[in-house]
């Protein structure tokens, strides 16, 4: 579709009125406005921090209240409705026109970069641009007015995405899968009251689904079909993750449905994928994770992410972040029964562990990347993950002016327009689509033990709980949840386990602290383990620290792995990093912890290989 720039005058809703003239193109808006000095300042709002618009119009409640009030419903009201008299009945009952004002609003969201936060804290601010059309006498030409600057809006938006992507809009939902048990069990509430009202400002349309047991993801996505969704979305920690991917990677038809981007809104404990993610593309993580991961999930782009496949003697695995044998994993898995402490549960237990230190005897194989070309199936691109909806209706508010006009003044309105007194808060948009989705859902939806589990969003309008088949879909899923070995996925070119380790590879013998390997910067949101990993370089960085090593050395590592300063940068006697692409671990005991992606697995032996690119993960634009 076609884009063309628009430009009109506005003023600003102040006492002032200052003249501004409002630009909109494939940059964004652009506001130039004229101070007392004739100089004139120019502020633009970058078309890739603009998540969506919305045209309103102002109606009266039979209280004589005002109500914010989308203009879908607004344009059905006004003699272009198609639905039927009784629903007609319905909405007039509690909504009638406010006949003094003609005027349409349009209000447009960014999350904007601010770089001049105190203590070099940078973050994204919600900021709402309101612009007010009354240049027209009638309500309806002011609409028209408003809607063809929301729909350019729209249009520049996809045509940004279909520029740097292989796919345009297309009206594609997003299936979102979320972990009630994750971290402190608050995922529910952060996706309800932080993630919801996102989407709806980008009219993001998803089916969300809670999971009610473990593997409830992995056998949800290994059977779902996806033809109509544009990715899918973890809300969880990195062991929700990990499902999703083996999931998907099980699936018979895993060669096409491998290119299907992968999102994750840090709700766990630990939330290294989501913190990688922001470090590698440079997005602001703390103190907003969770808007920085949506935003993402809105952004269209979608970047190529290595995947490790792992062998043991009773299964597959795939992993996307990290594979360890002794202190890490036993500080992960035995913190376990702190899990209601947070992220808090790691230092405590890494006290504990670091006293109590234990070792393992074992054999570590591994072929060192030099040896080895990687191929690079991944490449960059992005697709788009938006979809079109119509607008929303929004509750009243109260309060008035004050939050609008966030961009210094952000909120303007057309010619002939001196009186600000119908400004309201546009906090309020969002509050009010939270309250309407929250009284909605009882209580309970927001309690990690809820059984309600599946829900279609979201105009937001429609709200269906289909609980009848996702309970049917349930008894499925646990049938099938035993399944361990994998019949499909992608295979390496490594021997399998049984067989001898190669002669190019490097064979280590003797006491172990600890294996660890990683393919992520960031093992959870406060661990740094390798600053220098890329998402998609086809390198498994393994740590191997040796018995002999110091409490005091080791009590450094730990603490250096905060800041990526742990490793040393030769390697020594006792601490070393490897770069390799394929590795075995083969203890020799019959106890200790083995986890994959911060996971618990069956103790034994196992062999690692990098398959490079093999996914897509969502990334900030
Ligand atoms: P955290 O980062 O806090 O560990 P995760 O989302 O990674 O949170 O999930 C932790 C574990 O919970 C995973 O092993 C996952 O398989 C499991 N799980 C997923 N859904 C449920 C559920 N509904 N009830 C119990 N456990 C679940
Ligand atoms: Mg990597």
């Amino acid at each position: 579709m076609d884009a063309e720039e628009l430009t009109d005058i506005f003023y600003t809703s102040d006492k002032k009125g200052q003249v501004c003239r409002v630009k909109l193109n494939g940059q964004g808006f652009t506001l130039q406005r004229e101070t007392s000095n004739n100089r004139s300042r120019e502020q633009v709002i970058d078309l890739k921090d603009i998540v969506g618009s919305r045209c309103i119009i102002v109606k009266k409640d039979r209280r004589g209240c005002s109500m914010l009030c989308s203009s879908s419903n607004a344009a059905q009201t006004d003699g272009n409705r198609s639905d039927s008299g009784d629903e007609t009945k319905k909405r007039s009952n509690y909504l009638t026109y406010e006949h003094s004002d003609a005027s349409a609003y349009l209000y447009v969201f960014a999350y904007i970069l601010n770089k001049k936060q105190l203590r070099n804290i940078i973050r994204r601010e919600r900021t709402v641009l309101k612009l007010r059309f009354r240049s027209f006498d009638t309500f309806v030409d002011n609409m028209r007015e408003a809607k063809r600057w929301y729909h350019t809006v729209k249009s520049f938006k996809g045509l940004s995405l279909s520029s740097n992507g292989t796919t345009t809009t297309d009206g594609r939902r997003i299936l979102v899968l979320l972990n009630p048990k994750s971290g402190s069990g608050k995922a529910r509430e952060i996706f309800n009251r932080q993630v919801v009202p996102v989407l709806n400002e980008a009219e993001q349309s998803y089916d969300l689904h809670v999971t009610k047991h473990p593997n409830y993801a992995r056998e949800f996505i290994r059977v779902k079909n996806l033809d109509n969704y544009s990715g899918i979305v973890a809300i969880g920690g990195d062991g929700l993750f990990f499902e999703i991917l083996n999931g998907l990677l099980m699936r018979a038809d895993w060669p096409e449905a491998r290119h299907m981007p992968l999102g994750i809104v840090p709700c766990g404990s630990g939330n290294g994928l989501a913190r990688s993610v922001a470090h590698v593309c440079g997005e602001p993580y703390e103190p907003k994770p969770i808007l920085g991961a949506t935003l993402s999930v809105l952004s269209g782009r979608s970047i190529a992410m290595d995947v490790v496949r792992i062998q043991q003697q009773n299964q597959i695995l795939y992993s996307f972040l990290s594979v360890g044998w002794g202190l890490i994993s036993d500080i992960d898995i035995e913190s376990e029964r702190l899990r209601s402490l947070g992220y808090q549960r790691f230092t405590i237990w890494t006290l504990h562990r670091l006293i109590s230190l234990r070792t393992y005897h074992g054999k570590v194989s591994y072929l060192p990347k030099e040896k080895m070309g990687v191929a690079n199936c991944g490449g960059e691109e992005t697709i788009s993950l938006t979809a079109n909806l119509p607008t929303i209706p929004l509750k009243h508010s109260r309060s008035c002016n004050a939050c609008l006009n966030k961009i210094n003044n952000g909120c303007f309105h057309s010619t002939q327009c001196i009186n600000s007194s119908k400004y309201y808060d546009v906090i309020s948009l969002q509050n009010s689509i939270n309250q309407s989705l929250n009284s909605r859902c009882d209580s309970s939806w927001f309690s990690p033990g809820s059984c309600r589990s599946t829900y279609h969003s979201v105009s937001e309008s429609i709200y269906h709980s289909i609980e009848g088949e996702s309970d049917s879909c349930s008894e499925h899923l646990k049938l099938s949840s035993n399944l361990s070995v994998h019949l499909c996925g992608p295979t390496g070119s490594a021997p399998s386990l049984q067989e001898p380790v190669p002669a190019t590879w490097v064979v280590e013998e003797g006491e172990f602290v600890m294996v660890h390997a990683a393919y992520q910067t960031h093992l959870g949101s406060d661990c740094f383990f390798v600053p220098q990993a890329k998402f998609n370089d086809g390198i498994i960085y393994v740590v191997i620290i040796r018995r002999g090593i110091s409490r005091s050395q080791l009590l450094n590592f730990l603490m250096g792995m905060s800041t990526g300063s742990h490793v040393p940068e030769t390697n020594n006697e006792y601490i070393k990093m490897v770069p390799v692409t394929a590795f075995r671990i083969e203890p020799y005991g019959e106890e200790g912890i083995l986890t994959v992606d911060g996971e618990r697995i069956e103790f034994g032996p196992l062999q690692a290989e990098m398959l490079p690119g093999m996914v897509r993960v969502m990334a900030p634009k």
